[in-house]
C-alpha cells in the first residue's frame, strides 16, 4: 500500500458484515479497500457460530435486528442459490415443554406475525412427534424459512462478488489509527505476521466503514468516539457448543429450540441451548452464553453434563457421554450482563461530530442472516436515504 493512497472507502474487517458492506459499496460503484488483520476473510465471529438462517421471529418489530433479519433472510436464499453457496431450508421448531412455554411460544407467534415472518404455525403435541419423534413437548411454533448455511462459503461468495465489481482486499493488516484528514479519513494500519513491513502504512478515503466485530468498539474508540457516552462498549459473550457423537443415533430433520427465556428478546443471554444441524448432516448442541471469559475460545468438557440436562428437556435421554466438546464463539453483545435488549449499531456518525465514519456495532445474533441487509443499510447511510 503506497503512503496515502486514496480509495473512496474503506471497510475495516473482512467478516460477513464488511464483505456484505464491500460489496454493495463496489456494485453502487465506489472504489473499494477492505482491510483485514488476518491472513484470510471469516475467520473470527462469522466462522465461529450456529450457522442458521434465522427466518426474524424474536426480535422486538421496528427494530434494525427485526427489520435487516427479514430482509437479509429474503435477499439470501436467492443470493446462496444463485452463488452454489452450500445452504438448506430445513425449518425450525421451537418447542414448548410446559404451560409456561406454551404462552411464551404463542407470544413469539405474535411476535414473528408483527415482524412479518411467512409460515409461521402452532403445532400441537402429536404434530411435534409426527415431525421429530424423538422431540418430546406439548406444542411447538414451526417456522419453514429458517434454513443453515455455509458461512465461509457465503463470506467467500461476498469477496468474490465485491472483487467482481472492483474492490481489493488487503488482508494481514491491522487498522491501528483513524485520523480526520482533509479528504475525509487517514487510516493507519500496521502489517500482521511479518507482512506489509515494520512501519505504519496509510491510506486515506472519504468514508470509512467500521465492520469490525469484536474489535469495532476499540476502533470507534480510536476515531475519537466516547464508547460510555455512545453506548457503544462491547461485552463479549461466549457460547460453547458441543457435538453430539454419531453413537447416539440420532436423526433431526429440523432444528429445534427450546422456547427462550422471556418474550421480550434475548438480551443479555442467548436463545437457549438449541439442537442444531451442519450441512454435513452432524448434529451439535449450543451455544450457552458466558461473559468475562476474556478471549478464551476453549470448551469447557465439564459443561457436557448441563448441557446434556438443558437438550434433555425437549430430547429425552441425551447423555452426557454422547457429547464431544466442538467449539466456541464470541458475541459482541453491547448488552451488559443482565441487560435488556440491545439492537444492532449499523449508522453514520455526522449526529456525534464524525462525519464519513459508519459504524457496524454489536452486530451479533442474526448478523450472518442480515449480513446482505446491512451493506444495504450501509450504501444508504452513505447517500443519506436511511434515516437513523
Ligand atoms: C455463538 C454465536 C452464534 C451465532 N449464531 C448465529 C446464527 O445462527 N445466525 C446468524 O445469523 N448469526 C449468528 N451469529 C452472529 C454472526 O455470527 C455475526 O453477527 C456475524 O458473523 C458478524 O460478522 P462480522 O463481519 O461483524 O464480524 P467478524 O466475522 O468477526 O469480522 C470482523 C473482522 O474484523 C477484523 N478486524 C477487527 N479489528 C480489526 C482491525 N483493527 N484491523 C483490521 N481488521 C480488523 C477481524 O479480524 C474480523 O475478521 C452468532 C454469533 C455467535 C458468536
Amino acid at each position: 500500500m503506497a503512503p496515502a493512497a486514496g480509495v473512496d472507502v474503506v471497510v475495516v474487517g473482512a467478516g460477513a458484515v464488511g464483505l456484505a458492506a464491500a460489496s454493495a459499496l463496489a456494485r453502487s460503484g465506489r472504489s473499494v479497500l477492505v482491510m483485514e488483520r488476518h491472513g484470510g476473510v471469516a475467520r473470527e465471529v462469522t466462522s465461529r457460530n450456529s450457522q442458521v438462517i434465522h427466518a426474524g421471529i424474536y426480535s422486538p418489530p421496528g427494530s434494525l435486528k427485526s427489520t435487516l433479519c427479514t430482509r437479509g433472510r429474503e435477499l439470501l436464499y436467492p443470493w446462496l442459490e444463485g452463488r452454489g453457496v452450500a445452504h438448506r431450508k430445513v425449518g425450525k421448531l421451537i418447542v414448548a415443554v410446559d404451560e409456561s412455554e406454551r404462552v411464551r411460544i404463542a407470544g413469539l407467534l405474535d411476535r414473528g406475525l408483527a415482524n412479518g415472518v411467512p409460515g409461521l404455525v402452532l403445532l400441537g403435541a402429536r404434530e411435534v412427534r409426527a415431525r421429530e419423534p424423538r422431540v418430546v413437548g406439548s406444542g411447538a411454533l414451526y417456522s419453514p424459512e429458517s434454513g443453515i448455511v455455509d458461512g465461509l462459503g457465503f463470506a467467500l461468495s461476498l469477496l468474490a462478488d465485491a472483487e467482481t465489481h472492483g474492490a481489493t482486499l488487503l488482508l494481514h493488516h491491522d487498522v491501528v489509527s483513524l485520523e480526520p484528514c482533509a479528504w475525509g479519513w487517514r487510516l493507519g494500519a500496521r502489517g500482521v505476521g511479518g507482512m506489509g513491513g515494520e512501519d505504519t502504512q496509510f491510506v486515506d478515503c472519504e468514508v470509512v466503514v467500521n465492520a469490525a466485530g469484536l474489535g469495532a468498539d476499540g476502533l470507534a474508540e480510536r476515531a475519537g468516539m466516547d464508547l460510555d457516552a455512545q453506548g457503544y462498549r462491547l461485552h463479549p459473550c461466549k457460547g460453547s457448543y458441543f457435538a453430539l457423537a454419531g453413537a447416539a443415533g440420532l436423526n433431526l430433520r429440523h432444528l429445534v429450540y427450546p422456547a427462550p427465556p422471556s418474550v421480550s428478546g434475548p438480551g443479555g443471554g442467548g436463545l437457549g441451548i438449541h439442537a442444531t444441524l451442519d450441512l454435513a448432516g452432524g448434529i451439535r448442541f449450543g451455544p450457552d452464553a458466558e461473559y468475562g471469559v476474556d478471549g478464551d475460545l476453549a470448551v469447557d468438557p465439564g459443561k457436557a453434563i448441563s448441557f446434556a440436562r438443558a437438550v434433555g428437556r425437549y430430547l429425552p435421554g441425551i447423555r452426557p457421554a454422547w457429547l464431544l466438546p466442538d467449539f466456541a464463539g464470541l458475541r459482541p453483545k453491547l448488552a451488559r450482563p443482565g441487560e435488556g435488549f440491545r439492537d444492532f449499531v449499523v449508522k453514520e456518525e455526522s449526529e456525534f461530530g464524525f462525519p464519513g465514519l459508519i459504524n457496524c456495532i454489536g452486530i451479533e445474533s442474526p448478523g450472518l442472516t442480515a449480513a446482505l441487509a446491512i451493506g444495504e443499510r450501509v450504501v444508504g447511510q452513505m447517500v443519506g436515504q436511511v434515516a437513523s
